[in-house]
């Protein structure tokens, strides 16, 4: 071999050994520990028990938490919960058989009876798509009543179709999910929800040509702004805003036509949408979060 190649083999070489010398250097168990120790320090933040108590709501709060971070000081006042019906109570108190089943698969169970889907702008990654990717503000939509003739009944049409079309539906939209406790809960919702009680009385007051231009609103501020929550504590049938068509309409109202192929974004502004969006949490059709709260 020529001397010089045989020169810039050795000097290749002599760097190669620096090199693995150096991460070897770097990859002592002191050195690794230390820097173990220094993101473990990084990462911790000590924040004490959650053990301070507001005066005015009685919620637990943490040391550093400011005086009115809770209910404003006093000034927002939250109306209790009403009793969940006895088989949601009896699934979430671990009395019931299903109790596990139903907490490992909760999201699912309320999927199956959500009334608005998601919307997102999704940014498209080939044909294998592990993942999926979204850009921009998640949103709500919500359909019309009814399914446009001849399409398939989606999200809140679901519940207006015969039980045991439902039940079918239900029960293969997703797997493993136990079809008794999925008939269960929509005999419950059936009997409980008050958004879904009215729509259905107004659907079947109207007939097949009322129907195309048939709109209800769900009105933002059904409540008057100056009267407090707290008076309205048990939902009944009547404060459940389904207003008619041709009503002032104001951006966090939400629109639910008779029958057409529209969707219609939802604001989650709107005291209806943590209702529609959870049935299974808000199981008669209750408040949830609004701005006048
Ligand atoms: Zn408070």
């Amino acid at each position: 071999m020529p001397r010089a190649q045989r020169a810039r083999i050795g000097r290749r070489t002599a760097n190669a050994t620096r090199m693995y010398n150096r991460r070897q250097q770097n990859n002592t168990p002191e050195r690794s520990h230390t820097l173990a120790q220094e993101q473990r320090n990084a990462l911790t933040l000590q924040i004490g028990r959650m053990i301070i108590l507001c005066p005015k709501c009685h919620a637990k709060k943490w040391k550093d938490e400011t005086h009115g971070l809770c209910c404003a000081d006093g000034k927002v006042v939250l109306h209790q919960f009403e009793d969940l019906p006895d088989l949601i109570k009896s699934l979430i108190d671990n009395s019931h058989p299903l109790s596990k089943h139903f907490f490992d698969n909760s999201r699912r169970y309320n999927t199956l009876f959500q009334m608005t889907s998601f919307g997102a702008n999704e940014i498209p990654e080939g044909n294998f798509m592990p993942s999926f990717k979204i850009q921009g503000q998640v949103h709500h939509l919500i359909g019309s009543l009814l399914p446009e003739i001849g399409n398939n009944a989606k999200f809140l049409q679901i519940y207006f179709m015969s039980k045991s079309d439902q039940i079918s539906i239900r029960t293969n939209m997703i797997p493993n999910l136990k079809r008794g406790l999925i008939e269960s809960l929509q005999t419950v919702l059936s009997e409980n929800d008050h958004l879904i009680q009215r729509f259905r009385s107004n659907l079947e007051l109207r007939s097949f040509d009322e129907l195309q231009n048939f709109e209800l609103i769900i009105h933002a501020d059904r409540v008057p702004q100056d009267e407090h929550r707290g008076q309205y504590n048990a939902p009944t049938i009547d404060e459940v805003a389904v207003l008619l068509v041709k009503e002032d309409k104001v951006p966090r109202d939400i629109v639910l036509h008779g029958r057409s192929g529209h969707l219609n974004q939802v604001s989650e502004l709107n005291r209806s949408f943590d209702a529609l969006q959870y049935p299974l949490m808000y199981t008669r059709g209750e408040d949830g979060y609004h701005i006048n709260i």
